[in-house]
Formats: structure tokens, C-alpha cells, sequence
């Protein structure tokens, strides 16, 4: 090919939350290149295996072009084949369902299921759709199985979401803890900043916890395996080491903390009549009450070494290390989880017992000091998070439960006192109950694979999809398993083929041109939303009442009422380039207008976005931006513009800028071992694939380097069940079973009565297997631990 006709623009990589910078060279209208982008601070040059053949996930022999509706007889039915249809018809059966829906049962009935790899305007687009105009917060995203535990105690501890410190801190800590992350694999770039501090600064000290070893133990100078769950009694016992050897520093805690503690009996999330739900709720369930310094050390010393020893299955000299290290003041220290901490039944509580840590030690928002919550999709945090697409959350870390968060929203959105519900809808475990069920009957699934990524698919997630009762629309620009359960699948364009902005896990808003046109009918996420808005005259889904207060809305669309109401259609259709699919199909600059209607949420209210034009140019921007400077240390004098002169910290989430210190003990999971189901079961990613694998396993080079899922297995377990490498096996858990191989050898080696299975392979369906239990609070799932047994096939 005529290499000089590649044209090059910048766009973030859309896999894993790191958000690496990729150049992006595309040739007569296809993606045929990308590499690294050298002026990307993120990851100076640098991709992963991921990342550098994104040019061709687009590509797959199999990629949607057309709307394909279950037909029989010209007609749909529910047990029909799949057949093209147009946009209309596809549009029409969609919308009539919705309309019945709505009819039969009302707001509550229609629901939405989104994802932190929606664009922020794709994501800010839909929250309106369901919030304002169908008046349903049944709205959530698949961050819901991902960080809405670190969400949780962000907005607990601190009152503001979102981690304090930035990629910096990689360049200037002494230790690093990783706390439940396989960073060698899940973030990659990242986990390379990290091996170049190690190994070029002899004195740098990498520890890494886990329940079974992976390819980050590589590099771990103090590597520990602990039984599952007990990584709540471990970070209690550095908060009680820190204390009985006065490592407290004292000047930051009293003038920056207040001390606390949880309610116990929150039970597990399980549908209540569950036999493992167990814990009754009482009035005080899931609260946080005061408590003195004398009382919550109390609370502590229960975690003696000895005990956690017994607990935890950790040695006591790996332990100590630990200990010590967090509790020297010369010694900066950045903390470090994904999924092991958040995706845990008690994950609200573990986070926060990772931060009490940081604040008992003053070892937080300072260079090189501070927990870090890395993200596992390109935009969790700024699209998932910040937009806020979460069953309860409104932008700008608002809530629909406060009406004063919801006139804010409405008095933005220019709609009438009361549009928005004040009741959080169903999150994402609730949502499959609820189809299952039938009381949410029209729903429609964005940019995410669910049926192969939600937990106990066969008795809660699949049966509410196929419910005769219900009507389901897949977007997605692959046929996944998800679309497969759907009754509606809708072509969908994908990364660079449409205009987009990605918030990364260090807060940084990242933005993209659109650079080559979707195939066939395909069309984006943001054109689907809009247009189908258009199908509702308002009187189809707000009560007379509601118009009452607006009668200058009558006879309007939704899409006119949400979209063309003076804000999102204020920037003309020139100020766009000329390749922008949905501006051009709008008449005006659409992205633009949604981002700075959103952005009016945040500005002056600690997520102060920057104007549009300026992410054009910049390889990201951290927020909060004032007056056009990122903030790359929250909470600090002198680095985050929101404290004041003289305060050295203020955690201005907070009402008195104090954090809270929260003590939460140790508890068991729903579900362990027994002489039945005899071994525990972990799920997680694999670094060849993005999480379902419906793009990766595409690309031949990915798909080719780990074709197939593997059950991971210690080599005395396989004796013990006279299996050997590559036996077929049955893995069994009470919930359903899942044939596959087992592996010995390789990468991840979990100790006895562990096995660890990654989820990305659609032919074979761990989450059959897995619990639908969640954390109470963070309403996250467990995907880290349940019973099983393996057997020869
Ligand atoms: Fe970077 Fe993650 Fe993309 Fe790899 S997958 S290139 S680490 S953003």
C-alpha cells in the first residue's frame, strides 16, 4: 500500500481503563495502522498486545451491518429467526414494545443496560433518555461489575468519586501494594512504569497480594497468597501494627479525619429468599457510626499477627513486611487494586479499610503516596462514573435520591420540577431478577456483552432475556452471545468510526476525531439513542401531571425536548468537521453540545471540565481543569485548586474537608469449599483479551495467542483427581456446569483448592457457574469466589 496516503490522528486505545494514547492511521476510509503515541504522557510510545492491533478489531468477517429483528410469517415473534430488517421497522417494533410497556406498567417497566465503553456524550445521551424522558432510572452500566465498590467507598470516605493521586505516582513511590490486580496483564503500560521505577531504583519495593499467583508475582519482591475474602482481616492488621507501634501521624489525622465504624448483618445481596442470603437486615444495616480513636483501635486489635496468620494463610514475615513498610513515615507508598478488591461481597468495606491505611499514615494525595483504583474499561470513570449512567447516580457525582441534586439536573436539562424519579432503579444484578420476573419487560443492552459477563447466567440472566413477557435490543457491532439472547439486534459503529470522548482512571478526559465511516447500516450508539427518541411525542411517556408544569412541551418529541432544547443544539453544524456522521445527520455539532451541557454539572463543583476545543488538541486533561490547568494531586494545597490557602489537605467532598476513617471487620463470603463442591473458583481477564472477547478473539494474531478458556489448576489437585494437562473436565458448581481443559503450566498457578478460569470465551460459559451474590452497599458482584468441583469428563 501507498504508505504516503495514511493519514494520522490521535485516539485513546479503547480497551482497558489505562488509556494509552494511540496514533491512528487510516487509508481509503478503512483503519490500517496504529501504534503508540510518542507525545501521550500515559504511555510515552508505548501499547500493549491490545492496543497495538486495534486497527483491526473493526474488521472481523462478521461485523453487523444491518438490523436483524426475530421474524416469522414477515412479522416478529419472539421464537423467530433473525432477519434484516430497515431502521424504521427495526425502530417501530421497538418502540411499540416500549409504548406497551409503559402502558401496561409504566416507567419502571422500560430499562437500559450501558457501559463504561460508551462514549461520555453516548453515555450523558442516554442517562437523559432514560431519566428525563422515559422517567426510568433503570439505567446501569457494566462499571457495575467492575467499580462500583471503589465508587462506593470513594463517595463514603472522602464524599467525591474518583482516585486523589494520578500516573505520576508511579515515577516517584518507594513501595508499591497491589492489593487484588494482576497489573502485569490487565494494564499493562502501566504495570512498565512500574518495572522501570523497580528495577531502576534498587531501593523500590513491589508487594503483591492474591489468591492465587499470576504474572505480576514476576516482579514481587514480597509475593502473598491469601484464602479468599481474608484480605479484609489483612488490611485491619496493618491498620492495628500501625497504631501499637505509634506510626500514627498524628498531625494529619486530627486535623484532616474523623473516625468511624459499619453496621454488620448486610447480608449478600442474594435474592432474600436465597438459602445463602442468610444475614436478616436490621434499621442500622449498611450505616456508619461515630466512634472515638480509643474505640476503633479496640476494633483493630482484634487483628493481631497471629490471628491473621491463622485467617489469612499469609506467613507472618510476609505480613510484618508489609506492615512495616506502610507504617514507615520515610516511605512513600502507592496502593494498587482492580477486581480482586472490588468485585467481593464486602468490597465497599475493603476499599475503604485500604484507604484508613493511607490516612492513619498521612500517606495520601502527595507525590508518590495514595491509593489508586485503576479502572478496567476505557471509560469507567468518565463515562460510567462521572456522566453518571448508575441506576442511582445523576452527573457530577449527584444522586437521584436528594432533590436538590435532581432540580440541579432539571434546571440544566430546562424541564419541568419532578421529571427525574426520586426512587435509585434496578442495578445490574436486580435488572436480570427483574426480567427474569417480568416486571421490566422493554430494555435495551449498549456496548456490552451481559448475557456472557453477568453472574449465574443460567438461572437468572438467560431466562429473563428469552421471558416471553419481555422484548430485549442488543447494540452491538458484533453478534455476541448477549445479541443471540436479544430479540432486536442493532448494527453498531465502533471507536474511531464516530466522535467520542474516554475518561481514564487517573481522571484524564481523552477526546477523538471520527476517522473512517462504519460499515454498511451500521450506525453509532449516540445516532441510535436520538433517533429512537424521536418515536415519542412527549404525552407517550410523561403523565398529565408532569405536563401540567410544562405545557409549552406539548406535541414535542423526546428528541426535541432532550436534545434540541437550546443547549445540545446550540453549536452549528460548521463548527464540526466534515467527517462526523452524527453531527451531520443532526445539522449541528451534537458531540460538542452534549459535552458542554454535561460539563455545566461539574464546573465549580470540584469536576470542572475544560472547554471542548481545548481536548482537540491536549493528550488529555485531569479534572478538575481550572482555568485551563489539569489537577494532578486532589485535596493538596497548591496542586488542587479547590483548597484553601493554609489548609495543607481538605477533603472538600466532605462538609468539614475531614475523611473518614471506617472500621469494618473481617467476614466469611456467602459460599466456601465443602465435601461436596471442594475447591474455590476465581474468575478474571486474560491480557490477549478484552473482556468478552467479542473483539479480541477477532483479530486472528489475539485470537491465535489463547484461542480457548482453561482451568487453570495446582498440579497436586489434578493428581488427587488423576487428571493430567489438557483432560477434558466437567466443572461444577450448584448453579450449572461448564466443560473445558485443564492447565497445569503457564502463567497463572493457584494454589491448592483454587482454580482460576478466565471468562473471555464465549464457548465456554463460566458464568454459568459463578453466585449472584453482591455487595450490599455497592450492589457490585462477587466473581472471585465460589464453591466447585472438577471432575474428569
Ligand atoms: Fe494501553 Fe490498555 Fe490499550 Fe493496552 S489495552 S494499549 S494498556 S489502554
Amino acid at each position: 500500500s501507498d504508505k504516503s496516503k495514511i493519514k494520522w490522528d490521535k485516539a485513546p486505545c479503547r480497551f482497558c481503563g489505562t488509556g494509552c494514547s494511540v496514533l491512528v492511521g487510516s487509508q481509503n476510509g478503512k483503519v490500517v495502522a496504529t501504534q503508540g503515541d510518542p507525545d501521550a504522557e500515559v504511555n510515552k510510545g508505548l501499547n500493549c498486545i491490545k492496543g497495538y492491533f486495534l486497527s483491526k478489531i473493526m474488521y472481523g468477517k462478521d461485523r453487523l451491518t444491518q438490523p436483524l429483528l426475530r421474524m416469522k410469517d414477515g412479522k416478529f415473534h419472539k421464537e423467530g429467526d433473525f432477519q434484516p430488517v430497515s431502521w424504521d421497522m427495526a425502530f417501530d417494533v421497538m418502540a411499540d414494545k416500549f409504548k406497551s410497556a409503559l402502558k401496561a406498567k409504566g416507567p419502571t417497566s422500560v430499562g437500559m443496560f450501558g457501559s463504561g465503553q460508551w462514549t461520555v456524550m453516548e453515555g450523558y445521551a442516554a442517562v437523559k433518555l432514560m431519566k428525563a424522558g422515559f422517567r426510568s432510572n433503570n439505567i446501569d452500566p457494566n462499571a457495575r461489575h467492575c467499580m462500583a465498590s471503589a465508587v462506593g467507598a470513594f463517595m463514603r470516605t472522602f464524599g467525591i468519586d474518583e482516585p486523589m493521586g494520578c500516573y505520576d505516582d508511579l515515577e516517584q513511590a518507594d513501595s508499591f501494594v497491589l492489593w487484588g490486580s494482576n497489573m502485569a496483564e490487565m494494564h499493562p503500560i502501566l504495570w512498565s512504569r512500574l518495572t522501570d521505577r523497580r528495577l531502576g531504583h534498587s531501593h523500590v519495593r513491589v508487594h503483591v497480594l492474591s489468591t492465587y499467583k499470576h504474572r505480576s508475582f514476576e516482579l514481587a519482591d514480597n509475593g502473598m497468597i491469601f484464602t479468599p475474602n481474608t484480605d479484609l482481616a489483612i488490611a485491619n492488621y496493618i491498620a492495628n501494627y500501625i497504631i501499637q507501634n505509634d506510626a500514627v501521624d498524628w498531625g494529619f489525622v486530627k486535623k484532616h479525619t474523623h473516625f468511624k465504624q459499619v453496621t454488620t448483618d448486610i447480608g449478600y445481596g442474594l435474592r432474600p429468599e436465597h438459602e445463602l442470603q442468610k444475614a436478616a437486615k436490621n434499621a442500622d444495616s449498611g450505616k456508619i457510626l461515630d466512634v472515638t480513636f480509643e474505640e476503633y483501635k479496640k476494633q483493630v486489635a482484634e487483628y493481631t499477627l497471629e490471628k491473621t496468620v491463622e485467617i489469612s494463610g499469609v506467613p507472618a514475615k510476609n505480613l510484618e513486611e508489609m506492615a512495616k513498610m506502610y507504617a514507615d513515615p520515610k516511605t512513600k507508598v502507592m496502593s494498587l487494586w482492580t477486581m480482586g478488591m472490588n468485585q467481593h461481597t464486602r468490597g465497599v468495606w475493603m476499599n475503604s479499610l485500604v484507604y484508613n491505611i493511607h490516612l492513619l499514615t498521612g500517606k495520601i494525595s502527595k507525590p508518590g503516596s495514595g491509593p489508586f483504583s485503576l479502572t478496567g474499561q476505557p471509560s469507567a470513570c468518565g463515562t460510567a462514573r462521572e456522566v453518571g449512567t448508575f441506576s442511582h447516580r445523576l452527573p457530577a457525582d449527584m444522586v437521584v435520591k436528594k432533590k436538590k441534586h435532581r432540580d440541579y439536573a432539571e434546571k440544566i436539562w430546562k424541564l419541568p420540577e419532578g421529571t427525574i424519579p426520586a426512587k435509585p432503579g434496578y442495578h445490574a444484578v436486580l435488572q436480570n431478577r427483574m426480567l427474569k420476573d417480568g416486571k421490566l419487560n422493554a430494555y435495551w443492552v449498549m456496548c456490552n456483552n451481559n448475557v456472557q459477563a453477568a453472574p449465574n447466567l443460567n438461572e437468572e440472566t438467560l431466562p429473563g432475556y428469552r421471558n416471553p413477557e419481555n422484548f430485549v435490543v442488543v447494540s452491538d457491532p458484533y453478534p455476541t452471545v448477549t445479541c443471540q439472547a436479544g430479540d432486536l439486534i442493532l448494527p453498531t459503529a465502533m471507536w474511531v468510526e464516530k466522535e467520542g470522548c474516554y475518561g481514564n482512571a487517573e481522571r484524564r478526559t481523552q477526546h477523538w476525531f471520527q476517522q473512517v465511516k462504519a460499515p454498511g447500516e451500521a450506525k453509532s450508539d449516540l445516532w441510535q439513542l436520538m433517533e429512537f427518541s424521536k418515536r415519542f411525542k412527549i404525552e407517550d411517556v410523561w403523565d398529565e401531571a408532569l405536563l401540567a408544569k410544562a405545557p409549552h412541551l406539548r406535541g414535542k418529541t423526546m428528541y426535541d425536548v432532550l436534545y434540541r432544547n437550546g443547549n445540545v443544539d446550540a453549536y452549528p453544524i460548521e463548527e464540526a468537521k466534515e467527517l462526523n456522521d452524527d453531527a451531520h445527520d443532526c445539522g449541528f455539532y451534537v458531540q460538542k453540545g452534549l459535552f458542554e451541557e454535561y460539563a455545566a454539572f461539574g464546573r465549580d463543583h470540584g469536576h470542572d471540565l475544560a472547554p471542548y476545543e481545548m481536548y482537540h488538541t491536549a493528550r488529555g486533561l485531569r479534572w478538575p481543569v481550572v482555568n485551563g490547568v489539569e489537577t494532578k494531586w486532589r485535596y493538596k494545597e497548591g496542586s488542587d485548586p479547590y483548597v484553601g490557602k493554609g489548609k495543607d489537605f481538605e477533603f472538600y467532598g466532605k462538609p468539614d474537608g475531614k475523611a473518614l476513617i471506617i472500621s469494618a471487620p473481617y467476614e466469611a463470603p456467602p459460599e466456601a469449599p465443602d465435601s461436596e463442591y471442594d475447591m474455590w473458583l476465581c474468575t478474571g481477564r486474560v491480557l490477549e483479551h478484552w473482556h468478552s472477547g467479542s473483539m479480541t478473539q477477532r483479530v486472528p494474531e489475539l485470537y491465535r495467542a489463547f484461542p480457548d478458556a482453561v482451568v487453570f489448576m495446582h498440579p497436586d489437585d489434578a493428581k488427587k483427581r488423576n487428571l493430567r494437562r489438557g483432560d477434558e473436565v466437567m466443572v461444577e458448581s450448584r448453579r450449572g456446569e461448564m466443560k473445558s481443559r485443564i492447565e497445569t503450566r503457564g502463567r497463572n498457578r493457584p494454589p491448592v483448592g483454587l482454580v482460576f478460569v478466565p471468562w473471555f470465551d464465549a464457548r465456554q460459559l463460566i458464568n454459568k457457574i459463578t453466585l449472584d451474590a453482591t455487595d450490599p452497599l455497592s450492589k457490585q458482584t462477587d466473581y472471585k469466589k465460589c464453591a466447585i468441583k472438577v471432575r474428569k469428563v
